[in-house]
């Protein structure tokens, strides 16, 4: 794919064939007041055009390639919206979803309808060829498509135009008020305290609590929140302060969103999971306490772990094990006894429900945050170093190479004499030393070369 030229709003118009996209394209072109400036196919696949509306300037995409109509007969009608949606998807900032009143709502829109609704970007629903009012009356089935009010268009009378119009414009200025929002907070940020925010990560299997304890926390008074958008196409991250400690919550799409319930089980990817653990600073993994710990928590904890994030074992819907009458002391017993931990997770226990001890997850979290991000200083880590009984080869030096998680190379005399037990001895003790207690220390061991004198 070619790199933008420009970087507008990008419009897309998507929608099943037939159902007069490029006639509504066309007819936005010619709009008096929309002044094409650019206009051309640049790729085989979609024709874009600079349209400026209302004080406003966009990119509109269209992407007639994709249609049969347009080159694609050999390839099944399905996989052919599939890829425009995509595209779209991915490429645009808002999307004109077209459907055709004189039609109706076919099979092909509703399984479009799917596809969007997994997209989160701005939706404008506009039925086409509404040519006289009598039409007007299958407009009230289109709100069954769950996009909000259906604005009735007839690309070729030229009807309702400027009103899809208008409504793209609102959309570019809501974008922009969302991200002057975001940056004022950030600014402000800056400014109070030279901070990053804390990155975490709220992992855990379907149903264990995630969204109630997200909610629980956002929903609280006296907290600024803010969304940003992630790293990925449908991910968006949910930055937030108090108490003067800034955090971003990455990939709260699924864990926010109100129809999330359905879609439990995608957002529940070990894929997704993981790409959110390799963004955080630190993993709050969330278990079911009547459950207790079951075979997904194991792989989640594994993951977590070869990630090298330090994390918070959260047992939540502690009020049910209470009512029960289970005891803190054995369930943490157990839990330690049968989880295999290679650096130390603090467990707390909390009620989502309730609202009890969710701030206890943030403030370890902050702290634990802190403690990997810090960095030490040459001499330091090479006094600690100094004063190591260590056997059976010498070690030279130290530094550290990087932070979140702290990594260090000690320079040795030969990196083969040193066994498994005894390196982890060494990141045991400068664990200790640092004060780095759950945090998980890397420690890579590289051989002295003499150099020729
Ligand atoms: P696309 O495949 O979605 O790009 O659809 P086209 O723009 O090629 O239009 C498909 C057919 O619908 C053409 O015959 C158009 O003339 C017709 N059409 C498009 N817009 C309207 C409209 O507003 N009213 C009516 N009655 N027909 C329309
Ligand atoms: P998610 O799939 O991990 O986001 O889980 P939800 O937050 O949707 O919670 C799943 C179910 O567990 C819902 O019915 C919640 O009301 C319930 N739940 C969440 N936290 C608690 C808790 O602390 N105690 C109890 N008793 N139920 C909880």
């Amino acid at each position: 794919m070619k790199p933008a030229k420009y970087n507008f709003h990008k419009v897309a118009v998507v929608g099943r064939p037939n159902v007069g996209k490029s006639t509504l394209f066309n007819r936005i072109l010619q709009k008096r007041k929309a002044i094409v400036e650019e206009f051309g196919p640049t790729t085989r696949d979609r024709i874009t055009a600079i349209v400026k509306w209302s004080g406003k300037t966009f990119e509109l995409i269209d992407t007639p390639g994709l249609n049969p109509a347009g080159g694609g007969r050999d390839r099944p009608l399905q996989r052919i919206i599939e890829k425009q949606i995509m595209f779209a998807v991915k490429e645009a900032d808002q999307l004109i979803f077209v459907c055709d009143a004189i039609s109706g709502i076919l099979q092909m829109d509703y399984k479009i309808c799917d596809m969007l609704r997994k997209a989160d970007k701005n939706i404008i629903l506009a039925v086409n060829k509404v040519d006289s009012g009598n039409l007007m009356q299958n407009m009230s089935n289109f709100y069954s498509l769950g996009f909000g009010e259906p604005i009735s268009i007839s690309s070729l009378h030229g009807l309702g135009i400027g009103d899809l119009l208008d409504k793209v414009a609102h959309n570019i200025v809501r974008a922009n008020n969302l991200s002057d929002s975001v940056s004022r907070l950030r600014r402000l940020t800056e400014s109070d305290r030279s901070r990053e925010p804390i990155k975490l990560a709220i992992i855990g299997k379907p149903n264990v609590g995630k969204s109630s304890f997200v909610n629980g926390i956002l929903g609280e008074e006296r907290i600024a929140v803010c969304d940003i958008p992630g790293t990925t196409r449908d991910s968006i991250d949910t930055y937030f302060e108090k108490d003067r400690k800034s955090f971003v919550i990455i990939d709260t799409a699924g864990i926010r969103s109100k129809g999330k319930i359905k879609d439990a089980v995608t957002y529940f990817s070990i894929l997704r999971t993981e790409e959110s653990i390799k963004r955080s600073d630190v993993s709050v993994i969330i278990l079911d306490a009547p459950l207790g710990v079951t075979k997904e928590d194991h792989r989640i904890i594994d993951i977590v772990q070869k990630n090298f994030r330090p994390f918070i074992l959260a047992i939540n819907k502690w009020d049910l094990a209470e009512k029960e009458g289970v005891n803190k002391i054995g369930y943490e017993k157990v839990i330690r006894e049968n989880v295999r931990f290679m650096y130390n997770a603090s467990i707390v226990f909390m009620s989502a429900l309730k609202k009890t001890n969710l701030w206890e997850v943030l403030d370890l979290a902050y702290e634990l945050a802190e403690k990997t991000k810090k960095n030490f200083s040459t001499s330091d880590l090479n006094s600690i170093l100094k004063s190591i009984e260590f056997n059976p080869t010498k070690l030279y030096s130290i530094r550290q190479m990087k932070n979140s998680p702290p990594e260090f190379e000690v320079i040795v005399k030969s990196p083969e004499a040193i066994s498994d037990s005894e390196k982890s001895h060494l990141v045991n003790i400068f664990r200790k030393k640092l004060k780095l207690e759950g945090v998980p220390v890397i420690i890579k061991l590289r051989k002295k070369v003499f150099k020729p004198r």
